[in-house]
C-alpha cells in the first residue's frame, strides 16, 4: 500500500530544469503504486500510461519517484491556469475559510449567482442567459438534454460520429466516438441521431434523416463541439458551423454547444465558436473553466429556461468553493491568458509542422487551433508508441481519437516550454522511427493498444 506520508516532500522545482527524469520510468514507487491502485479501483478507468502525479507547480508534474515532466495534457485540458496558480489557490482558500458548502439549488448562495452573470457577461451569446451550475461535463449535458426536451416538447436529440459528451446515460448516448462507451450497456436513451461530423453529416440531416426518419419539427436540439476533442482534436470545415447555425434555425432546434474541452480559452479565444462567429442557444462549459476545480455549467438563453422549480437541480453543483476557482479563472484568462493561449498555439503548431515534416507518412497532419493541437500518425500503433516515447523523456501528451497524439497544456505555458515539448516531440517520434517495436512492446505492458480507451 502507497502511504501518502511516505511520499517523498514535493522537491523545489526551480532549482532543476524541467523535464528532469531520474529513474526509469515507471519509477520504483510508481510501480508499487500501480500495484496498489489496481487492486482497490475500478477497472473501467482507462488509464493512459502509468504516471503516478503527486504535486504540480505551473506546467511541471512531478511524479511520486520525484521525477519532473512538463505537461502536455493539463490533466486533460483541465488545468488551464496551470497548477498551484497563487490567484486561483488564494480564492479557494479565502472561500474554504468561509464556507465549504451550502446546497445552492435549495438556497441564494451569493457566489453562485455571481458566476452566473459572469457566465453570461462571456457567453457567446447575445441576449440574457441563465445558468445551471453543476459538477462537471455530463452533467451540463444531462441539463442540456433535459432543458431542450422540456422547453421543446420534442423529443429527438442529434449530435455527431465521433463526438464525445460524457459518460451518464444521457450524455453517453450523443457520444459516438467509440462503441465500448455503449457496449453492454443498452439500451440508451431512446431518441438520439447520430450522423457524421462536418458539413456532410448536415447534408445527411437534410436528405436523409429529415426526409425518411423524423421530421425535423420532431428534433428539440442538435450538440456539437465545435473543435472534436476525445474523437481527435478534429477542427470541422469552415461552412460546417454557420450552415449547421442555419438548419437549426430554418427548424426551430436548438444549437447546444458543447464546449467543455474547446472553451474557457483553450482555443485562443473564450469559445471556440467564436472562430466561426456562430452563437449557441446552449454553451456547456467544464474541464478548464475552474482550473481543476470540479465546476460544469449549462448557460442557456434566458427565454429556454421555462422550467419551473424542482424540475432540475444538484446537492453539490455550484459548490462555493468551486464557484470561487472558476471566477478567478475567468479573470486570469481574460488578463492575458487567452492571448497566450493563441500566440503559443500558433507558435507550437508551426514548430511541429516544421518539425515533424522529415517523418514523412508517420506523420499526417498537424492541427487545432491555439493549445488545443492534435497531431495525426499513420496508427494508432504509432501513436501509442509516441505517446510512450514521450513519456519516457519526460513530456507528458495524450491520445485521441483514431492515431492521433493530442497536446492541451496548461495556459500559462511560455515559449521555452514550448520549444522543449516540440524537441521532445520530434526526437519521440524519431526513436519510434528508428525502432518501431521498442516503445510500442513496453507500452504494451501497461495498457491495451488495440484501441485507445483514454477518454475525456
Ligand atoms: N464533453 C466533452 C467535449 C468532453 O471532452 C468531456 C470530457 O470528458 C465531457 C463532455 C464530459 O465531461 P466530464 O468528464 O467532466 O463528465
Amino acid at each position: 500500500m502507497t502511504d501518502i506520508a511516505e511520499r517523498p516532500a514535493p522537491v523545489s522545482t526551480t532549482a532543476r530544469p524541467v523535464p528532469d527524469i531520474r529513474t526509469r520510468l515507471p519509477g520504483p514507487r510508481a510501480r508499487d503504486h500501480v500495484a496498489f491502485d489496481h487492486t482497490y479501483t475500478s477497472p473501467s478507468l482507462p488509464r493512459a500510461y502509468p504516471l503516478v502525479p503527486v504535486h504540480g507547480d505551473g506546467a511541471t508534474v512531478e511524479d511520486i519517484d520525484g521525477n519532473l515532466f512538463l505537461d502536455f495534457t493539463a490533466g486533460i485540458a483541465v488545468s488551464s491556469t496551470g497548477y498551484g496558480h497563487p490567484r486561483v489557490t488564494a480564492a479557494i482558500e479565502r472561500q474554504a475559510r468561509s464556507m465549504l458548502h451550502f446546497s445552492a439549488s435549495d438556497f441564494y448562495l451569493p457566489v453562485y449567482a455571481q458566476l452566473a452573470a459572469e457566465l453570461d457577461r462571456i457567453a457567446p451569446i447575445d441576449g440574457p442567459t441563465k445558468s445551471f451550475i453543476t459538477n462537471s461535463g455530463t452533467e451540463a449535458v444531462e441539463a442540456a438534454i433535459k432543458l431542450a426536451r422540456f422547453h421543446s416538447r420534442r423529443q429527438y436529440l442529434v449530435s455527431f460520429l465521433g463526438a464525445f459528451h460524457g459518460r451518464s446515460y444521457g450524455s453517453v448516448s450523443l457520444t459516438a466516438s467509440k462503441s465500448r462507451y455503449h457496449a453492454g450497456f443498452g439500451p440508451l436513451l431512446p431518441g438520439v441521431i447520430h450522423v457524421p461530423f462536418g458539413s456532410a453529416g448536415l447534408d445527411e440531416l437534410e436528405d436523409r434523416v429529415f426526409k425518411k426518419l423524423v421530421p425535423a419539427d420532431e428534433i428539440a436540439a442538435i450538440f456539437v463541439e465545435p473543435i472534436q476533442g476525445e474523437g481527435g482534436y478534429i477542427v470541422p470545415d469552415p461552412d460546417f458551423l454557420p450552415r449547421l447555425r442555419a438548419l437549426c434555425d430554418r427548424h426551430g432546434i436548438l444549437l447546444v454547444a458543447d464546449e467543455i474541452q474547446s472553451g474557457a480559452g483553450r482555443t485562443g479565444k473564450m469559445w471556440a465558436v467564436e472562430h466561426w462567429g456562430v452563437e449557441p442557444d446552449i454553451l456547456l462549459t467544464a474541464k478548464g473553466i475552474a482550473s481543476g476545480l470540479p465546476l460544469g455549467a449549462m448557460v442557456a438563453r434566458a427565454n429556454l429556461m421555462t422550467w419551473q422549480p424542482g424540475h432540475h437541480g444538484s446537492t453539490f453543483g455550484g459548490n462555493p468553493v468551486a464557484c470561487a476557482a472558476a471566477l478567478e479563472t475567468i479573470r486570469l484568462l481574460e488578463d492575458g491568458l487567452i492571448e497566450n493561449a493563441a500566440e503559443r498555439g500558433d507558435q507550437a503548431i508551426a514548430a511541429l509542422r516544421e518539425a515533424t515534416a522529415k517523418h514523412g507518412s508517420l506523420v499526417r497532419e498537424v492541427r487545432g487551433k491555439g493549445l488545443m493541437i492534435g497531431v495525426q500518425f499513420d496508427s494508432d500503433a504509432t501513436a501509442e508508441a509516441v505517446q510512450w516515447a514521450c513519456f519516457q523523456s519526460g513530456l507528458l501528451v495524450l491520445e485521441a481519437g483514431e492515431a492521433v497524439v493530442r497536446m492541451s497544456p496548461p495556459l500559462i505555458v511560455s515559449a521555452d516550454d514550448v520549444d522543449t515539448a516540440v524537441r521532445l516531440f520530434d526526437e519521440a517520434i524519431g526513436a519510434v522511427r528508428r525502432d518501431p517495436s521498442k516503445a510500442l512492446d513496453e507500452a504494451r505492458k501497461w495498457g491495451d493498444v488495440d484501441e485507445v480507451y483514454v477518454a475525456g
